[in-house]
């Protein structure tokens, strides 16, 4: 079939995602920033005792329940809360809501590779301006596109590092549209950046409890901005765009920040042992504020690095992109998982044994 679609949507390649095998498959999967550990134990409790009315109706249309436990825990009001199916469908809404041609898309690359795709169903221009060395924000070019949406990512993916909120809130000021922060990662750093949507009422703030809260399969995302902003997201966004599960779920898991804390401060410390081992093993390791870990493996083909340990049941993200193709981005996973990343890698740097694909007696 031919031209039936759009022509935007004819010339888009569509959004790549990182490999997701079963639940189950005997596979260490640091491919796609999950988090290790199980979701709130109060979660699933909830999960378990729903009762199936839940299921006949239709759910609430704003997620009321997720609001309101959102709204306890940041302590921002109910009606600068949006929630979404994941922060990846409130990025959608966000990109339909602002961009069309003539009115562009701005982010600094590199980062979420979701961004041009979003973009690109709209139609819509796309204006890339790459991190200076040590990875600061080119705040003034981002400012000169122009752009009806401009997104960072903070903490970023695949760099890893925080924006600093001195740099967000000099764009915030200086910006034209609306200035979207994806804090996907906020969980596992030292700063947010949520104070500017009270400052600046063009600032909408994403969070996901796919990374942090350990619930990517329910998908589920939210977005703070000042309520003139969203409304205009409300007008676009799917009906029932929460179903009633996630939303119940969702709202428990968030409640339960004790649980959240204590998941994010063994994956810290799990990061700082990883990156270690890593450096030990000649990579090169950004700082990170995220739970993965941008690596350069120094004296190894990063491609040829990431098919070889998938032979041997260990995904990481190897990204075929101008400035990445020589890196690696690895989710820090539980310390077992991440101690047979190392001792596999280990194994492959002595060249006897890396023909064999067991990985008894790696020390
Ligand atoms: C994982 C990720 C998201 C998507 O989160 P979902 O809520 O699972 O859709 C958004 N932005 C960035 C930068 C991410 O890494």
């Amino acid at each position: 079939m031919k031209d039936v679609w759009r022509p935007a949507i004819a010339q888009m390649t569509g959004y790549t995602p990182g490999e997701q095998p079963r639940p189950g498959t005997p596979i260490i999967k640091l491919n796609t920033n999950e988090n290790p550990y199980p979701p709130s134990p109060l979660a699933l409790e909830v999960l378990r005792s729903l009762d199936s009315e839940w299921l006949r109706r239709y759910p609430t249309p704003y997620a009321n329940d997720m609001r309101q436990a959102v709204s306890e825990v940041l302590a921002v009001p109910i009606e600068w809360i949006m929630v979404g199916n994941g922060s990846d469908d409130l990025l959608n809404v966000i990109i339909r809501a602002g961009a069309e041609p003539r009115r562009p898309v701005v982010y600094p690359t590199p980062t979420y590779v979701l961004y041009p795709t979003l973009a690109a169903m709209q139609g819509a221009e796309v204006v890339e301006i790459p991190y200076g060395d040590d990875l600061q924000l080119q705040i003034a070019p981002l400012v000169a596109a122009q752009g009806a949406v401009t997104l960072i990512a903070s903490p970023n993916s695949p760099t890893a590092h925080v924006v600093s909120l001195a740099d967000l809130r000099t764009l915030a000021a200086q910006v034209t549209g609306v200035l979207v922060i994806d804090e996907a990662y906020v969980d596992f750093a030292d700063e947010t950046a949520l104070s500017l949507v009270q400052e600046f009422h063009h600032v909408i703030v994403v969070r996901t409890l796919s990374k942090g809260y350990s619930l990517a399969g329910l998908r589920l995302g939210f977005a703070i901005a000042h309520p003139d902003l969203l409304s205009g997201l409300f007008k676009v966004k799917d009906s029932y765009n929460v179903d009633a599960i996630a939303c119940l779920v969702g709202a428990a898991a968030m409640r339960d920040q004790a649980y959240k804390d204590e998941c994010i401060a063994k994956i810290k410390a799990s990061r700082s042992q990883l990156a270690a081992d890593l450096q030990q093993l000649n990579f090169k390791v950004w700082d990170s504020q995220t739970n993965f870990l941008l690596t350069q493996p120094r004296d190894q083909d990063a491609a040829t690095l990431y098919q070889t340990l998938k032979d041997r049941q260990i995904l990481v993200r190897h990204f075929n992109h101008s400035g990445l193709a020589d890196k690696l981005r690895i989710t820090v996973g539980t310390d077992a998982q991440n101690q047979q990343l190392i001792a596999t890698l280990t194994q492959l740097r002595q060249p006897d044994c890396s023909r064999n694909g067991s990985i008894e007696g790696a020390s």
